[in-house]
Parts: structure tokens; sequence; C-alpha cells
């Protein structure tokens, strides 16, 4: 059975792994209990029905409450292969029947219902007589209680359909978390001992940020400009609001559409669609736009005025990033926004004034905090954030105490960019400090540079991020096209002031000592080429717009920006990527691969789709490899150090540190002369730590430290235990 399920999902849905609980909830779909599953937006709730719906001989019924969603779903899942329909209001009369007999003929495996559709005497006679219905999934399923933020009153007598199909099991999803509305879901279901399955509410990948409101504008304009045709959603306080704010952003020259109650239905459809189709970059809306919109590329969310409340703050922001890259929510705060919401407030009479104010204060709580936004707002859902440094909020980012002297590693950068003759972006500067030995480099033979492998001290992203700092701080300039880096007069006089650079360049400095970076839920994307990634976009809106789908349905953000990483250039190495299964694969591989060819031989890009995923692969099985023994295997493969610090994103030392235990765990490397190479110590300094060894053992460096007279660094000892322990692999005394 666990066979199965992984063959379904790296065939039919295209993916390398199960994201979190995915695997248990479909293992207890499959064994026939009641599950209610409560993950937040983003979370791969759907997957848990959708998989299981193909292992089922009879066919899975979804209730979902809005039509514009049931569209999506059913288009995502016959994109991929699998036959799925939905019966709505939308449906002409011949094309209602024609559903109606496939389902009738045992075609389809997924049915799409609204819960007043579904309810309906003759809809559940047909079903009952002409299908096995082997489950019943309730999305939404928040929407049963009156505590929720949604409630429907049909949802109330979906325990009726329960009992015309008590064979079937039956699944309930929901977003919203509070004890409540879940005993609410599970009393109203009829549910016994239904299983629950949990997940934190943190959203990882949404960077959290608060700024004083003062020209807001001006700061939104500012803010954009950081965002060219990514998608995004302002929310605006009222309708009048968002009419102003999309007349000057139309004036200056961003592609808008207003959304507010009081649009007509269709101009709102229209505005919803070009905004879903990628017509439109940017949706400026009051709170009446979101529920239903499930576009998983929304790259940011900001909020021009207050919202009314933190849970009001989350739901709207859990719009951005469902596909899981990183995303940006800005949050614009002012006393006067406050004020005026209190407003509102005072008008309402007791008890809901009280609820209001509370509701309200809480918002504000976590916009005048100093620490972590992550820790008030998942406070407000029960949970309790004890990360210290979460790297993903402005106040963690900003955080002095996290602060750490980059000069040197700032300097070895710059001096790289001159020396590579300014011609080049961050990604290839790094390859070469790195000591990264790829095709491009050898071209240009610039592995002979002296900065040529001098930046061990950095993991990849670090040094890409120091890039972006210098950018950010003005000491390299960057130009928009290619990306190139070059110095600025500024970079020449910072290099003589001999001034420290002082910048955080790590995420959560507690985690990144574990360098494992879990599944894919890390945040951050993949380094990758942006240019390749605008290509494989239109491509993407060219093949949605022939087939009149929204772009994602072909494929996620993720799935492109892995292609623009990864470099595959054949069907092969596409099938590696993520989210692409064999359907996709046979139907839009080639028209993916007519952008990918002609782009990477052009410049010889190596296709690393193949190496890189496979890696991958094997690494994240849950439980199965120990990454040690990964590493240790890839350096016996020969994989170089440097290979293995990018192949990771991690810094040499911790490469250093795995293939020590590696070696522990009694596995046997040969090349220690490599590691006495990477060592900058001289032959005198580094014959004295080898007899400190001979003397002392290798199980700890403290004494071996000591003994040295505290003159040669961890980083160095342990280089050099590497290379004392492969010279002396047997017999040694470890
Ligand atoms: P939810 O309904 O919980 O908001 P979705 O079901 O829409 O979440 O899934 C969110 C995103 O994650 C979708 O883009 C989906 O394709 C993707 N996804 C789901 N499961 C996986 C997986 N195992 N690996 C990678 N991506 C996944
Ligand atoms: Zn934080």
């Amino acid at each position: 059975m666990t066979q199965d399920i992984d063959h379904l999902l790296h065939e039919v849905f295209g993916y390398q792994q199960f994201k979190l609980l995915q695997r248990e909830i479909i293992e207890n779909i499959l064994a026939h209990r009641d599950t209610l599953m409560i993950m937040p937006t983003g979370g791969g709730k759907s997957l848990c029905y959708q998989l299981p719906a193909l292992v089922f001989p009879g066919i899975t019924v979804v209730v979902s409450p809005l039509i514009s969603l049931m569209k999506d779903q059913v288009d995502a899942l016959n994109e991929l292969g699998i036959p799925a329909i939905y019966l709505n209001s939308s449906l002409s009369y011949d094309e209602h029947r024609a559903n109606l007999d496939r389902i009738r003929k045992g075609e389809v495996r997924l049915v799409y219902i609204a819960p007043e559709g579904l309810l309906v005497p003759a809809t559940l006679a047909f079903l009952a007589a002409s299908a096995k219905v082997d489950c019943l999934a309730i999305d939404e399923a928040h929407c049963i209680s009156e505590w929720g933020h949604d409630f429907r009153p049909e949802y109330r007598q979906l325990v009726q359909v329960r009992q015309k199909f008590p064979q079937a099991v039956c699944v309930a999803l929901t977003a919203t978390a509070t004890p409540r509305v879940r005993l609410d879901i599970k009393n109203s279901l009829g549910f016994q001992d239904a299983d629950e399955f949990i997940t934190s509410f943190n959203r990882e990948n949404l960077f959290l940020e608060v700024l004083p409101k003062k020209n807001p504008t001006a700061q939104v304009i500012r803010f954009l400009r950081n965002f060219p045709e990514q998608s995004g959603i302002i929310y605006c306080f009222s309708r009048q609001q968002v009419d102003d704010l999309a007349v000057d952003l139309a004036e200056a020259g961003f592609s808008v559409r207003p959304y507010h109650a009081g649009l007509n239905a269709e101009q709102r459809q229209q505005n919803q669609e070009a905004f879903i189709h990628d017509d439109v970059q940017i949706m400026i809306a009051t709170i009446a736009f979101g529920m239903g919109i499930n576009k998983p590329n929304v790259r940011f969310v900001i909020h021009y005025d207050l919202p009314k409340s933190l849970e009001g703050y989350y739901q709207e922001i859990g719009r951005a990033g469902r596909d899981g890259l990183p995303s940006h929510c800005l949050l614009l705060y002012s006393y006067a926004d406050t004020k005026k919401q209190l407003h509102f407030i005072d008008q309402k009479d007791e008890p809901e004034r009280s609820a209001a104010r509370m509701h309200l204060r809480a918002l504000t709580d976590m916009a005048e905090t100093s620490a972590c936004r992550r820790a008030p707002l998942l406070a407000h859902f029960g949970e309790t954030y004890t990360v210290e440094n979460c790297a993903m909020c402005d106040n963690c980012r900003g955080q002095q105490g996290n602060q750490e002297d980059v000069t040197i590693p700032a300097q070895k950068f710059i001096s790289c960019v001159k020396r590579t003759g300014e011609r080049y972006g961050a990604t290839y500067i790094t390859h070469v400090l790195m000591g990264i030995l790829d095709e491009k480099v050898q071209q240009r033979g610039h592995q002979s540079l002296s900065t040529f492998g001098i930046g061990t001290e950095l993991s990849r992203k670090e040094w890409l991020s120091l890039a972006r700092l210098l950018v950010q701080r003005g000491l390299l300039t960057q130009e928009t096209e290619f990306r190139v880096l070059k110095l600025s007069p500024a970079a020449y006089e910072w290099l003589k002031s001999k001034q420290p650079l002082l910048a955080s360049l790590r995420r959560a400095p507690a985690r990144e000592a574990e360098a494992e970076p879990r599944e894919s839920e890390v945040p951050g994307a993949p380094d990758y080429d942006h240019e390749l990634f605008e290509r494989l976009r239109r491509k993407r809106k060219q093949l949605a717009d022939a087939s009149r789908l929204p772009p994602f349905i072909i494929f996620s953000d993720k799935t492109l920006v892995e292609m623009a990483a990864y470099f595959p250039q054949s069907m092969n190495s596409l099938e590696q990527i993520n989210g692409i299964g064999q359907v996709k694969l046979a139907h839009y591989g080639q028209a993916f691969l007519d952008v990918l060819l002609p782009y990477c031989q052009e410049r010889k890009l190596v296709d690393r789709a193949r190496l890189d995923r496979r890696g991958a692969r094997v690494l994240t099985k849950p439980g199965k490899v120990r990454r040690y023994i990964e590493v240790g295997r890839a350096y016996q493969n020969g994989r170089s150090i440097p290979e293995l610090m990018a192949d990771y994103d991690v810094k040499q030392s911790t490469i250093l540190s795995h293939l020590y235990q590696f070696i522990l765990a009694g596995n046997s490397l040969l090349g220690g002369e490599k590691f006495q190479a990477l060592s900058c110590l001289t032959a005198q300094q580094q014959e004295r730590v080898l007899s400190a060894f001979h003397q002392y053992g290798t199980a700890t460096l403290r004494p071996i430290f000591d003994a040295l007279n505290a003159e040669i660094g961890f980083d160095e000892l342990n280089l050099l235990r590497l290379h004392y322990l492969i010279n002396n692999q047997h017999g040694s005394k470890v």
C-alpha cells in the first residue's frame, strides 16, 4: 500500500515527497477512518483526499462551497490526467446530463459539488443508485459552525448525506483551528472517534513586516518596485480608498484592478479572472476579495489600512505564498488608523464592543512588538512559538544582536567581482569564491585567480545574501538585465576606510547549525536564473491562454523556479522536477524543452536536474538515509568539498563534520591530502597539529586547541583531523 501511494505521488502528481502529515492522513483515510484535517492555507490538504480517490474503487464526493474553486480544482485534476467533474449551477442542462452520465458509467474518480446541490433529494438518490461512494470529503468544513467566520446553514445538513452513504469514509478539511469550531465539525458530521491531524499554523515562507504609515502611496510604490511582474494583493479599508489607490497606481504605471462590493458582479468576476490569469499584476481590494481565490503565486499582500483583527490579518496574508515560495506581507500601521477602527467599534453594542476591542488589541500588539511577530500571531491560535529568531520577520532580521562582522567576506566578494572584470552576476562570483570548478569557470580560466576557492566560510545562500546586501548598501551596483555586478565608487572608499561591515546573513542561527533543509518546506527558493524563469513563464502563459486555463494550473511557479535552477534538458530530467507527473510531462514537456534547450545550450548550462534532484530525493526520504551518510557517500563517489557545500548549501565546516561522523560510523574515506590542501596553515603548523592529534587523540578538539596555545582555529583543526584520520584509518586511536 505504501508502495502504491508513493508511486502515485511521483507518477501522477509529480511530487518528490509528502508534505508534513500528508502520508499519515492518506493512510488513515485509506484505512476507512474518519479524518479531521486542520492545516493552514498551502499546507497541501487537497492531495490528502485526491490521492486516496485514485486508490478507492468507488468515487469520492467532494463538497466545496465555492463554484470558482470547484472549477480550478477540477481543471487541475484533469491536467494531471485524473478524471474529475463538478456538478453545479454554472453547467448547462446538457453538460449536467453528460456529467451524470459519466458518473453512471464509472468514468470519474472525483465529483465536486456544492452542499445545496448535494442535498437535493434527486441528486442524492442518483448517486446512491448509480455509484459507489467510497469517500465523502468536506472542504472548508468550518462552514458547518456558527462560530466559524463563514457559516453556511446547508453544511449543517451534511450529516444526512453521511447516512445515505454509511460505507463512505468522511474527511473534513479546514484551515480554521479554534477548538470550538473543531468540536462543532465533529459533532455536526457525526464523527464517532475521528482522528484529528493538525499542523502548525506557522507559514514559514511568509515574511512579515510592519512599517509606520507615513506617505502610504509612496511607500507602496517603493515596495512594488521590488516585485516587478509579480502577483500581489493590496487590501484597503473602504471602497473609496480602493478606487483612489487604483487610480494612483495605474498612473504610476502599475498593472492594477480594483475589487470591492460596490462593483457589479460581472466587473468583479472579470477583474478576478484577469488577476488569476496573470493578465493583471495587482489586485486592490477590500476584504470582499480573497475567499475562493486559490491562486498559488501571490508574492505579496499589502495592508494599506489596518485590518480589524489579528485573525483577519492572518487570513488575508494567508493568501500569499500558497506555493511555498517566499512571499512578503507588509502592514502599514498608524495610530490614526487605530483610532478610526476604535471609532467604528464604539458604535457597536456590548458584548460585541468589548470583543471587537480585544480583537483589535491583539492586532496592534503584534504591530507594535519589537520582538518576533510570529510569537503573538501564533499565540493567538494557541500555539507557542519557541524559535528565537524566525529570520522571516522585520524584527528578527533587523535584530542587532544577530549581526556579525562580515568585513572580510565582503572584501573577498568585492575583490572577486573586480578580478573577474566586473562582468558577472552574484551566482557566478559565488562559484568562483567557493571554488566550484564548473564549465564556465574553466572556460574563463578563473580557477587561477587568487580569489578562487577562498570563500569557504559562508554557504552559497549566505554569499548570495551578502551580494544583495552589498548592492543594498551601495557598494556594488547591479545592472538590471543580466544582473551584472560592478564596483561603485563607494566600494573603493569603503575598502580604503577599513570600516567594519555588520550584517546578519544567516537565517535562524540555531537551525542553520543543523543544516537540514527539511523537505521542500524551508523558506527560500533555490537560487535560479531569472531570465530563464521569465521565458518559461511566458511559455506557460501562452499554453494557458491557448487552453483558457489559469497559468498555475499548467505548472506552479515552484515548478518553473526548479526548471530555472536545475536546467533540465531532456524528458528524463524534466521528470525529476517537482510538480511534473507523467501526464503533464507528456503534455507539456516538449514545449518547455523548446525553451530550455536553446537557452541552456547557448550559455553552456549543465543539466543538474537528475543529479541534484535525485540527490535531494534520497536525502529527504523520511528517516531513511542520514545526512552524513549521504554526504560521505557522495564524497566517496568523487564529489569535491566545494561541490558538496553547494549541493547542500552549507558551510565548509558542516560538510567536514558530516564527513567526520561518517568516519566515526566505521566508513573509510580516501584522499586525506585533499583536506590538507584546503588548510591555510604552514607545513610546520600542520606538523604541530598532527602530532597533537597523535598525542591527545581525535575525539574532542578542545585539548588540541589548548595544547596549541589557542593559535589555531577550530576550522583548521576540523580539516586536519580528517586528514589525520584518513591517513591513519587502520588502528588509529579515534
Ligand atoms: P491547501 O488546500 O491546504 O491550502 P493545497 O492543497 O492548495 O493546500 O496545496 C498547496 C500547494 O502545495 C499546491 O500548490 C499543491 O500543488 C502543493 N503541494 C501539495 N502537496 C505537495 C507535495 N507533496 N509536494 C509538493 N507540493 C505539494
Ligand atoms: Zn520573527
